[in-house]
């Protein structure tokens, strides 16, 4: 397998795409790692708290990923992006399974190499009276540089679901959004998760809602805001981050 013939297609790309070295890996909990990368050159691309980027695990124009394009790239949001210093930090989930990601999630040390695509998507805030955030660990990923972004003072609601309490990703700022725990159920077609939003009080009026994570368990949250709460759909942001049999959503 290739892992770090890189260059030649990041030179290519070079306007979408960087060089960067993995400085700090760590577990946060114990199956999220932070990992923080410095690029090589000054950032200039733009950026939106939510984003993310592409890390390039096998080379796409390799054999290998000429064989294989579902096991190249994989996506992780921007936990933290520190233009000045060129760095950015992601949490990566170390869910129980196998796949390119988690690996290189697990591994990675400091001092290796990477490849990134940089920032796209458009799971990013929207202006609205309160915001509501749903979702499992890799949301939880997602909704941390939103929530920051927010501030102290933002009107929020939301529903964390992880395995159980010792898993829960610590949350920028002072907010206290309810956190769930599958104690060893999937997360796939999550009922804890669909339970906790069906208790959730919330305002009369509509907000803006972000739902990220398993997409069966996004489809039942959505469902459940449209039709029991008469949210409309424009209101709800939904990004299924991936689902059972399907590798590499982006
Ligand atoms: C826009 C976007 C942003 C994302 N941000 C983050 C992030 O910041 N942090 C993060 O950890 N993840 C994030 N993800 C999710 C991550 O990209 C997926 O979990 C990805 O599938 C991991 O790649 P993999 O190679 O390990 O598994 P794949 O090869 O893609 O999948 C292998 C198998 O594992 C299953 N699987 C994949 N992920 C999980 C999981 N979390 N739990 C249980 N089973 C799983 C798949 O369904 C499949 O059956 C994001 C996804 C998207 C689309």
């Amino acid at each position: 397998m290739s892992t770090r013939v890189r260059r030649p297609l990041a030179k290519a790309f070079a306007k979408y795409s960087m060089e960067a070295v993995v400085t700090e890996a760590e577990l946060v909990t114990p199956t999220m790692r932070r990992i923080r990368l410095v690029a090589d050159e000054p950032i200039t691309f733009p950026y939106t708290p939510g984003q993310h980027v592409r890390v390039q695990i096998n080379d796409p124009l390799s054999v290998y990923g000429i064989l294989r394009p579902s096991e190249t790239l994989r996506t992780y949001t921007i936990w933290e992006f520190r233009p000045q210093e060129r760095a950015l930090e992601l949490r990566v989930h170390l869910y129980g399974g196998d796949g390119i990601g988690l690996r290189w999630g697990r591994d990675v040390r400091p001092g290796e190499p990477v490849t990134l695509w940089w920032p796209q998507g458009d799971f990013t805030l929207r202006e609205a009276p309160y915001h509501l955030f749903i979702g499992e660990e890799t949301a939880s990923a997602a909704f941390g540089p939103m929530i920051r972004a927010l501030g102290p003072a933002a009107w929020l609601y939301g529903v964390l679901e992880s395995d159980s309490a010792e898993h829960d990703l610590p949350m920028p700022g002072p907010h206290r959004l309810r956190r769930v725990h599958r104690a060893g159920a999937s997360a796939a077609s999550s009922r804890t998760l669909l339970a906790a939003v069906a208790g959730l009080d919330l305002p009369r009026t509509v907000g803006a809602a972000y739902v990220a994570g398993e997409a069966r368990t996004c489809q039942m949250v959505r469902d459940h805001l449209v039709k029991e709460r008469g949210w409309p759909r424009t209101a709800i942001k939904v990004k299924p981050f991936w689902t059972p049999g399907k590798r590499g959503l982006h």
